[in-house]
């Protein structure tokens, strides 16, 4: 079972920002921002390559409402997924990672 699955099962315990029946977010172990959130499908879905269109429906509701939970929305955050080795992926559960709480570097 992938890491992710076993913190859903709770087999690995877990800082919860939000969760729901389809969904979890949690503080990532090793933050790269003041607010470094990881936000999951319960279900095991490999990457946003596979992701059903109705999941990412869904899934955009329930990341908006972690970013108004951490009270974000009016400063703004930054949206991650990685995809494949490329992507630079590690955890091969899709996952969002959600930075916020200071001013971030550019990008892209
Ligand atoms: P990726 O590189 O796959 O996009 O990101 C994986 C993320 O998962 C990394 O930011 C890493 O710190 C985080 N991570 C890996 N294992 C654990 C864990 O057991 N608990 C938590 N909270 N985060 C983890
Ligand atoms: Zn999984």
């Amino acid at each position: 079972m992938c890491i992710f699955c076993q913190i859903i099962e709770g087999k690995i315990p877990n800082k919860t920002v939000l969760e729901d029946e389809n969904f979890l977010a949690f503080e990532d172990i090793n933050p790269q921002a003041q607010k470094h959130i990881l936000i999951i499908p319960k279900d095991h879905i490999v990457s946003f390559d596979v992701m059903p269109p109705k999941v990412m429906a869904n899934m955009t509701t329930f990341i908006q409402k972690v970013a108004s939970k951490l009270d974000v929305s009016k400063e703004g955050y930054r949206l991650i997924t990685n995809i494949g080795d490329n992507g630079g992926q590690e955890v091969h559960h899709l996952h969002f990672h959600l930075l916020a709480g200071e001013k971030l570097g550019t990008l892209v």
